[in-house]
């Protein structure tokens, strides 16, 4: 059997509101025009598109297979060589394997994507690479430091309208953990995109 290729890591960062699964979808329309595999893998704990789509603010959508746990990547076949066909449930080895909120799946999704790209699969991964407070929001930043290419993309800042590298929580200082995770999860309302002075403004005036 011929050696094959790695396959090559892209990664597309920044806060939330930045247009991430945007872009992320806009790669795989590309892909799948051009006649490659595209499989599409979101995280239950995204419910924008219910529970096996993706769907973005703008309303574009494609079918997805919402996992848990980033173990749930199916191990890729296409290296065991010409028996592969008899292997998952999943028809073809695909070209590309496309994830979206990176941050829900933890660092177990380092190993799982390391996988894919030593059997030969390109792995395209959206997701924010920051927190709400201002850190870095693992596993993104050790996937932009293994990546072939990054792409950060910014959101806009709520306050004056510049590039905002940040989001900010907005919620009460009384609201308990039970609904500060539920905000995190669902509640867009919750969250504003910052520019560094408006980001660094409310957090000397105590807010977020
Ligand atoms: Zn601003």
């Amino acid at each position: 059997m011929r050696p094959m290729e790695a396959g090559r890591l892209h990664v597309i960062a920044g806060p939330m509101f930045a247009g991430k699964t945007e872009e992320l979808l806009r790669r795989v329309h590309r892909a799948r025009l051009a006649g490659l595999v595209v499989e599409v893998i979101g995280h239950r704990l995204d419910s924008r598109g219910g529970t096996d789509r993706l769907s973005t603010h703008t309303g574009r959508s494609t079918p997805a297979r919402m996992l848990e746990r980033a173990e749930q990547l199916r191990l890729p076949v296409r290296a065991e060589g010409p028996d592969s066909s008899d292997g998952p449930d999943f028809p073809l080895t695909p070209d590309i394997i496309a994830i979206d909120e990176a941050q829900f799946f933890g660092p177990s999704l380092v190993p799982a994507i390391e996988a894919q790209l030593d059997a030969g699969i390109q792995v395209e991964v959206a997701g924010l690479c920051v927190t709400y407070d201002g850190g870095p929001f693992e596993p993104l930043p050790t996937l932009m430091a293994m990546a072939e290419e990054v792409v950060k993309l910014t959101a806009v800042c709520t306050i004056c309208g510049a590039d905002a590298a940040f989001h900010m929580r907005l919620i009460a200082d009384g609201a308990s953990a039970l609904e500060a995770t539920a905000a995190q999860v669902g509640g867009i309302e919750s969250y504003q995109a910052r520019c560094r002075r408006h980001r660094r403004d409310a957090a000397r005036s105590g807010a977020g």
